[in-house]
């Protein structure tokens, strides 16, 4: 468990000038689950990220966890995994020693070879191990970089804005992928789409000018598929109905006619 605790942030500008990164944001964070924060540019969403994955230090305030203060480094390469809105990734190495960094870095380098494999697989890039950065898609690449951080086995894992560069269709497979492996640790993502918080969360921070203003957590974790609950149909927001789901559908408009009601 995390539990970030009055934390504040003042950035002090080359003028000398200081300017608010957090005011005094407080919550603790569960093992498991999709944590959405959301809120506008300049909130101070990656302020937060950065400091809760130690990629920060807070001008007051403390993040506390399992480590001590001198387990800090541990901390931050074993515990934190990361995925940013610009992949991060290494263009002079490929894909298999992107994901090797990692384990390099762990010391743990024990059957590393079928690891990458494996983990290339879970992510759908099979094969991909000898290509380039610069040879993949968008998509690919941040694929690459969820690989490099679930290799690792990270408790909890620190997306800033992970699907900002990449399109909807794309932005849906990796938010799947994300919420797969929210069942078995923490998933903690800063964003300002409020359609997949809606989707995905189970739990949703929004942030304002660098103040918690609502914390929310949700009761049923949502899947992004067509589900019936309360003589309510609930759509999945793109289309991805499949022949069973159409069938059921035309059954239901058949039968309820007009007062067949419908959400996205
Ligand atoms: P968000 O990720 O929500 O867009 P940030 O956390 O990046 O917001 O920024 C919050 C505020 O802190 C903004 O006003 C921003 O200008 C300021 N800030 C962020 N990083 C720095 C920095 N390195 N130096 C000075 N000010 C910064
Ligand atoms: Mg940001």
């Amino acid at each position: 468990m995390i539990e970030v605790k009055n934390i504040k942030k003042t950035y002090i500008g080359k003028d000398g000038k200081e300017s608010r990164g957090l005011v005094d944001v407080s919550f603790k964070l569960s093992d498991k689950g999709f944590v959405f924060v959301l809120g506008k540019s300049g909130s101070g969403k990656s302020t937060l990220l950065n400091i809760i994955g130690g990629l920060d230090k807070a001008t007051s305030g403390e993040v506390i966890s399992d480590f001590s203060e001198k387990d800090f480094d541990y901390y931050k390469s074993h515990y934190c995994g990361f995925i940013f809105q610009d992949y991060k990734l290494l263009n002079e190495l490929n894909v298999y020693e992107n994901i090797l960094l990692s384990l390099e870095i762990k010391n743990d380098m024990k059957d590393a070879d079928n690891r990458i494999k494996e983990i290339l697989n879970k992510v759908g890039l099979d094969g991909y191990e000898n290509k380039m950065i610069n040879e993949l898609s968008g998509g690919e690449k941040q694929r690459v970089a969820i690989a490099r951080c679930l290799i690792k086995n990270p408790k909890i894992i620190l997306c800033d804005e992970p699907t900002g560069n990449l399109d909807k269709k794309t932005s849906k497979q990796i938010l799947d992928a994300l919420k797969e492996v929210s069942k078995n640790c923490l998933v903690f993502m800063v964003s300002h789409d409020n359609k997949a918080c809606d989707l995905y969360a189970s739990r949703r921070l929004t942030i304002n000018d660098g103040l918690i203003i609502d914390d929310s957590i949700k009761n049923e974790s949502f899947e992004n598929k067509m589900t019936l609950k309360n003589n309510t149909i609930y759509l999945p927001s793109d289309n991805t109905l499949n022949d069973d789901d159409l069938k059921k559908l035309k059954f239901i408009i058949k039968i309820n006619g007009e007062n067949a009601s419908f959400k996205t």
